[in-house]
């Protein structure tokens, strides 16, 4: 498996509730390295273009909103296979079906407050490390 870089952030129902240090435990845990981070809010117009994919969606507002409502983590984590990895160690999207041991299953509240937020896929990690990270803010 080839050695990948995936983006992160860690949502504001975590960075309210002091969880970043939580969240980064169970990252390094499962072998993944941070390779950059930093604490931003952002703004309206950053949140809706990271998640212009969902623009459609019945639920875009409130996830806008909700990503703009308090400062959050982003991140870059490398590793092998990292984009799967991080997927794996996140768990479901709805905390209600994440499995034991998962991120979400850890610490999500709701389908929408869900801790995390990892690339689905190569293409859109490197979209989305490149919106937050210039290419030597990440030092592997
Ligand atoms: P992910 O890849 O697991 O993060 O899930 P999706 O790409 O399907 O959705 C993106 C994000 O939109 C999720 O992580 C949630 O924060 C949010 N979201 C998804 N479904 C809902 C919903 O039904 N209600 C609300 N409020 N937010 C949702």
């Amino acid at each position: 498996m080839a050695l990948e870089r995936t983006f992160s952030i860690i949502k504001p129902d975590a960075t309210r509730r002091n969880l970043t240090g939580a969240v980064n435990a169970m990252i390094e845990a499962a072998g993944l390295r941070i390779v950059a981070q930093k604490r931003v809010h952002m703004t309206r117009a950053q949140a809706e273009t990271f998640y212009g994919v969902h623009k459609e969606r019945p639920f875009f507002g409130e996830l806008v909103d909700f990503m703009i409502s308090e400062p959050v983590v982003v991140q870059v984590l490398e590793g092998e296979g990292a984009i799967a990895k991080y997927r794996d160690v996140m768990g479901a999207t709805n905390p209600a079906n994440a499995a034991d041991g998962t991120i979400r299953k850890a610490h999500a509240l709701s389908v929408g407050e869900n801790t995390v937020h990892g690339s689905d896929a190569p293409e859109t990690a490197a979209i989305e490390i490149a919106q937050f990270f210039a290419g030597n803010e990440i030092v592997g």
